[in-house]
């Protein structure tokens, strides 16, 4: 059932043992909002825990708590209440298993299916942190400097540094009064745009591979197996086919397994969380990603024909 922000306040204040969680492939709204909202209830006396099933960039070292991560591997008994944040409940992989409880969504995804016990889902936010923002504000919470630098850092991550449509005034306020609270933007950009040199060497190499398609409108990158293995981290890759001036929506195919492509899509114009959503997967209406079943080159044709029909139905 949905709730109000209040409502999802009252839900978190009342449990004792909580889980947070979020989404496999883990990026920088998932984490600063997941530990943004940690380090808001630190000291009211609540034992929580926080699983992931993956791994964590290393691109976010601002953000203290990284530490406190663990792997779903044993089943965890007396928990109150999940809170999964920055997902829907289909993309929190394994931690599905391990944890029997009321789980409480908070997201920002248009393609949330909102069967969650209970969901408060805010598509207009820029991002999970800044509902999370709100949220303290709403349970009379305060903002400490390691708070504000997490919900810092999910902004910036979900906006491109401001730069998006999903930037608001409110958003900018919400920025403000955490720097206020201690958050280091000088800082906190660093760390996150630094990348290692053979993820660098590997950006150019994607880059080489880019190519374009329906009269120099969609942008296709392909990371092949060779590629993936070379680069520790590929976050952001996209954003390089997306850049080139007359492309409306640029799409990243990345190898992942035999059979198994994940596909990473950002768009100017096309709504590409309705594209992701025929293919199986979901978003945000111009950042969306999908895995399809298939091998690279099967996923190119299939995720080239859905955008094709996307921008056909939609401008129809
Ligand atoms: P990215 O391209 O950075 O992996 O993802 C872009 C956006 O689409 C993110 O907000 C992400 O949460 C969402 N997204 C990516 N892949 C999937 C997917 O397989 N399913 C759903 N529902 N959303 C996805
Ligand atoms: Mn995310
Ligand atoms: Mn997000």
């Amino acid at each position: 059932m949905e709730v109000t922000l209040k409502q999802a306040g009252e839900i978190i204040l009342k449990a004792k043992n909580i889980v947070l969680s979020s989404h496999v492939n883990p990026d920088g709204d998932n984490v600063g909002s997941t530990l943004g909202l940690y380090h808001a209830l630190k000291g009211t006396g609540k034992n929580i825990k926080i699983l992931l099933d993956d791994d964590l960039p290393d691109n976010l070292g601002m953000m203290k708590g990284l530490d406190l991560y663990q792997k779903p591997d044993k089943k965890l008994e007396g928990i109150d209440l999940m809170v999964i944040l920055d997902v829907d409940i289909d993309r929190i992989g394994k931690v599905r298993d391990v944890v029997d409880a009321p789980v409480l969504n908070i997201d920002h995804h248009i393609s949330n299916s909102k069967v969650c016990d209970f969901c408060y889902v805010d598509a207009n936010a820029a991002a999970t942190a800044q509902i999370v923002y709100s949220l303290i504000k709403e349970m009379g919470m305060d903002f400490n400097v390691d708070s504000a630098t997490c919900l810092y850092t999910g902004l910036v991550s979900d906006t491109g540094f401001f730069r998006y449509s999903n930037t608001t005034p409110y958003t900018l306020r919400a920025a403000a009064e955490l720097l206020e609270a201690g958050a280091r933007p000088d800082k906190i950009s660093e760390i996150f745009d630094q990348r290692s040199f053979s993820s660098v060497k590997a950006a150019g190499r994607a880059i080489g591979t880019i190519d374009l398609y329906h009269d120099g409108k969609i942008a296709l990158m392909t990371v092949d197996k060779a590629l993936k293995e070379s680069a520790d981290n590929t976050e952001g890759f996209v954003n390089f086919a997306r850049n080139i001036r007359g492309v409306d929506v640029a799409v990243m195919i990345k190898y992942a397994d035999e059979n198994v492509t994940r596909v990473s899509m950002r768009s100017k114009n096309t709504n590409v969380s309705e594209v992701a959503q025929s293919i199986g997967g979901g978003g945000h209406i111009r950042a969306a990603g999908a895995t399809v079943y298939k091998n690279l080159s099967q996923a190119k044709e299939i995720v080239l024909n859905a955008i094709i029909e996307g921008m056909k139905k939609q401008n129809a």
